[in-house]
């Protein structure tokens, strides 16, 4: 650990180089391909990641392989007590870990902080595993016969993760993964590699065997080989759609069971009887927070009636109070897009949303701080209808849109037209509308009052429709579900002839 510390520091003055871990170490990649790291807050390159190979991947899945018919031996009451290892060796360095987090993605501290806080619930949810993975029991199900069902890991499963929580994401994976039984192959994104492989030297720390836990950097050769590698069991993925349905698309023909989480367009509406300096409040934070590059995020505000202008108002005179700037100084609320590429892509619907009839509140290119970090600040479009670009693409940076519309019914009609359906919100007084509203919406997770509905760790995250592809949502119950596989004895025995005595205290271990 202090190693990679001291690592880190001297990658201050030269490039430094995030390399793979399999077996238990960093090994370097030898592929001669590789990908640049930023600082998106500077502007400035600050590491290259090597970019595996086939070969590369294999030999991360071959040592994956080994290890797992010793891990799936060891006892529940061990992963137990390892989880609680890895649980508070998370929490003491959730400060290094967010540092990372801002260093490479861009996002404030005190958000990346609450990236690892909730990453770090689903480990402790993990902790639980040997409730978790109960069977059910029949005694006396025939004369004689008992039936009982328990729940088996799968093998090697391997998750492909996308740049927007770096560490919080591959939590969701290997958790429950590795708590079931499974060893693991992380490919996280290449855009803010550096958090695996903290978190891998971790795991190494707390005790978890070499080989269980892989980290194999890279780009679509690195994801391709894992599709197509045999000894993969089941791929977890979250990113894009197009991606998530390549992934599915493509595992699922691989025999190979695929989660695949994809983008959103996240909808809140706003009632007319709703307490609009509340809902403002929540636009704001769930709209600007991590420059909206939550897959969680509200991007679409849809006003009913005389909420519209009201609200229109109340979010304009928040905006030019929100601090953009470099996420580790400490008074700044929203840090810098991920690279300057996607923050040219966010900036050109403030074109295109006015070209197409849309209103430009807030031009958040005006309030860009200075320098080369890839910062724009944020940005209000009014008036937004389902034609336009700006309604139509997964913004993904600090864009609110709002459109307007006269009854509950266009509202609800047009979040459930969406072809996303991540999370959604409705904001109003009225219980009996907002029942109504989580009976009618077509979305995985629904707030009521509340703008980013995160699941607890002891529930499952997921979208419907093409936030989605598979059956099962990701950690809590659906996760350790995904993570193994039934099986049900149907058992006779002739009376035992085998017992003994014993008077030691009876041992789980
Ligand atoms: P992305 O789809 O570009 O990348 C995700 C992963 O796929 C990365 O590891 C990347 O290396 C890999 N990848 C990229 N292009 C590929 C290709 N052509 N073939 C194979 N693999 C490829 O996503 P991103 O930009 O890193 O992340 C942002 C997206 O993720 C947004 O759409 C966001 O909504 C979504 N997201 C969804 C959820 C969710 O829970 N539904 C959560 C977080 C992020």
């Amino acid at each position: 650990m202090t190693e990679l510390l001291e690592q880190k520091e001297s990658q201050s003055t030269e490039l430094g180089r995030v390399s793979h871990w399999m077996g238990g170490q960093t090994v370097p990649g030898e592929s001669g391909r590789s990908g640049a790291v930023y600082n998106p807050a500077k502007g400035a390159q600050t590491k290259t990641v090597d970019f595996a190979s086939v070969e590369e991947v294999g030999r991360a899945v071959q040592a994956a392989k080994e290890a797992f018919a010793t891990w799936r031996a060891v006892s529940l009451s061990k992963r137990q007590e390892l989880f609680f290892e890895i649980r508070e060796l998370v929490h003491t360095r959730k400060d290094e870990i967010a540092a990372i987090l801002t260093e490479e993605h861009g996002k404030v501290m005190t958000d990346a902080r609450g990236e690892v806080q909730r990453g770090l619930e689903v480990i402790e949810y993990a902790c639980g595993i040997p409730t978790l993975l109960k069977g059910g029991f029949s005694e006396q199900a025939s004369t004689g016969i008992d039936v009982y069902s328990i729940r088996q890991p799968l093998g090697v499963v391997a998750g492909i993760t996308p740049f927007n929580f770096p560490a919080m994401v591959p939590m969701w994976m290997w958790a429950p993964a590795i708590a079931c039984g499974n060893t693991f192959v992380l490919k996280p994104s290449e855009k803010d590699p550096s958090a695996s492989n903290y978190v891998a030297e971790l795991l190494k720390e707390a005790g978890l065997p070499d080989g269980v836990f892989n980290v194999v950097h890279g780009d679509k050769v690195a994801v391709d080989a894992i599709l197509e590698h045999p000894d993969i069991t089941a791929v977890s993925f979250v990113g894009s759609t197009p991606i998530a349905r390549y992934i599915y698309e493509t595992g699922t023909s691989k025999d190979k069971r695929v989660q695949a989480l994809g983008g959103a367009k996240n909808h809140m509406i706003v009632l007319p009887d709703a307490d609009i300096d509340m809902a403002a409040d929540a636009a704001v934070s769930a709209a600007y927070g991590s420059a909206g590059e939550r897959c969680m995020a509200i991007s679409h505000v849809v006003a009913v009636g005389e909420a519209g202008d009201k609200l229109v108002e109340a979010i304009k005179e928040r905006l030019p109070k929100i601090k953009v700037g470099d996420g580790s100084e400490p008074d700044v609320e929203m840090g810098p897009l991920v690279t300057r590429e996607h923050r040219d892509k966010v900036a050109s619907y403030l074109d295109s949303g006015p070209a197409q009839g849309a209103t430009l509140v807030t031009d958040g290119r005006e309030s860009s701080p200075d320098g080369d970090g890839f910062f724009l600040g944020v940005s209000l479009l009014d008036n937004v209808t389902p034609e336009m670009d700006a309604y139509k693409d997964e913004i993904f940076g600090p864009v609110l849109g709002i459109s307007r519309v006269d009854t509950y019914d266009e509202a609800i009609r047009m979040v459930n037209e969406n072809p996303y359906g991540n999370g959604t919100a409705i904001f109003t007084r009225d219980g009996g509308v907002a029942r109504q509203f989580e009976f009618d919406v077509q979305a995985g997770m629904v707030g009521v009052n509340v703008p980013i509905p995160v699941p607890v760790a002891y529930y499952s995250f997921g979208g419907w429709k093409q936030s989605l592809f598979g059956d099962r949502h990701i950690y809590g119950p659906e996760g350790i579900d995904f993570y193994t596989r039934g099986k049900v004895v149907t058992s006779r025995w002739p009376d035992p002839a085998t017992s003994k005595v014993d008077l030691g205290f009876p041992q789980t271990r």
